[in-house]
C-alpha cells in the first residue's frame, strides 16, 4: 500500500482493521460516519485504494467519489431532515487535510451549528481586475494544452500502476515545461503585505483586509510586478 506518511487509519478501516460505521460499500470506493461529525450525518467517501490528495486520485475516480457524494447527500438530508450541507475536500496540509487517505466530506448543516467555511475571505480584498484577467488568461490557454493538464490520451483510467505512472511522469513533464509565462503571473499573485494567519480564530478581524499586488503591464505588453 503505497503511503508517504506510514500508518494510515483509512486503510485500516478498509482492511477491516479498525472500528466503522459503515453506510456504503462498492468495487471503488466506501463511505463510513465520520466521528468528529459536525452534525448527525456527517459521513466520508474514501477510495479504497490509498491515494493521499486530490493530485494523486485518477480523474474517474475522482469522479466517482464526487458521483457517490452526490446520492449520499440527498440520502442524508432525506435521514436528517437537514436541508442545507456541504460537500468538502480538504487536499493538502495547508488545505486542511489531517488523514492523508482521500476522502469527500458530506456534512448536512444546521442553522448556528457553528461550522463555518468563511467565504468570501474577509481577509483579502478584491485583486486588480488586470490580476484577474491575466490568471484566467493563463488557465485558459493550460487547459488548452492536453500535456499540462495530464488530459492527454491515456491517462484518465481508473486506478493501476501503469496509469498511475504515467500519471507521476506527465506531472514531472508539466512542472519541467511550466513556461515564462506561468512563472511571471505565479510571481505576482501574491498578497503585497506580510502573510496574515490563515486560520479564522487567530484572524484579527479589526485589521484591515491584505492587498494584492497588481502586476502592470511593460512595453511589450509583459506583465511587471506593480511598484
Ligand atoms: P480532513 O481534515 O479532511 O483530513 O478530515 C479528516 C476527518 O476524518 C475528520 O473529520 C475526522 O473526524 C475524521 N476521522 C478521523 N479518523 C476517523 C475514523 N477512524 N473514523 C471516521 N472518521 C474519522
Ligand atoms: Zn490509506
Amino acid at each position: 500500500m503505497p503511503t508517504t506518511t506510514g500508518h494510515c487509519t483509512f486503510c485500516d478501516i478498509i482492511r477491516g482493521a479498525g472500528e466503522v460505521s459503515m453506510c456504503y460499500e462498492d468495487a471503488d470506493a466506501l463511505a463510513f460516519m465520520d466521528i468528529q461529525p459536525v452534525n448527525a450525518g456527517h459521513l466520508l467517501v474514501v477510495p479504497r485504494a490509498h491515494y493521499e490528495s486530490l493530485a494523486d486520485v485518477p480523474p474517474q475516480l475522482a469522479m466517482h467519489l464526487f458521483d457517490i457524494s452526490m446520492r449520499l447527500a440527498g440520502v442524508v438530508r432525506q435521514v436528517t431532515g437537514c436541508e442545507d450541507l456541504n460537500i468538502v475536500v480538504n487536499s493538502g496540509a495547508a488545505a486542511g487535510q489531517d488523514v492523508f487517505h482521500y476522502h469527500v466530506h458530506v456534512i448536512p448543516r444546521r442553522e448556528h451549528d457553528g461550522f463555518d467555511i468563511p467565504l468570501p475571505f474577509g481577509g483579502s480584498a478584491m485583486p486588480d481586475r488586470t490580476l484577474l484577467d491575466a490568471l484566467a488568461a493563463q488557465i485558459i490557454s493550460t487547459l488548452r494544452d492536453p500535456m499540462r493538464t495530464g488530459n492527454a490520451e491515456g491517462s484518465g483510467a481508473l486506478g493501476g500502476d501503469d496509469a498511475r505512472r504515467e500519471r507521476r511522469t506527465t506531472s514531472a513533464r508539466v512542472g519541467r515545461r511550466a513556461d515564462a509565462a506561468t512563472e511571471r503571473v505565479r510571481a505576482l499573485a501574491t498578497f503585497s503585505d506580510t502573510p496574515r494567519p490563515a486560520f479564522r480564530d487567530d484572524v484579527d478581524d479589526a485589521a484591515p483586509p491584505r492587498r494584492w499586488t497588481a502586476p502592470r503591464e511593460g512595453a511589450h505588453g509583459e506583465l511587471r510586478r506593480a511598484d
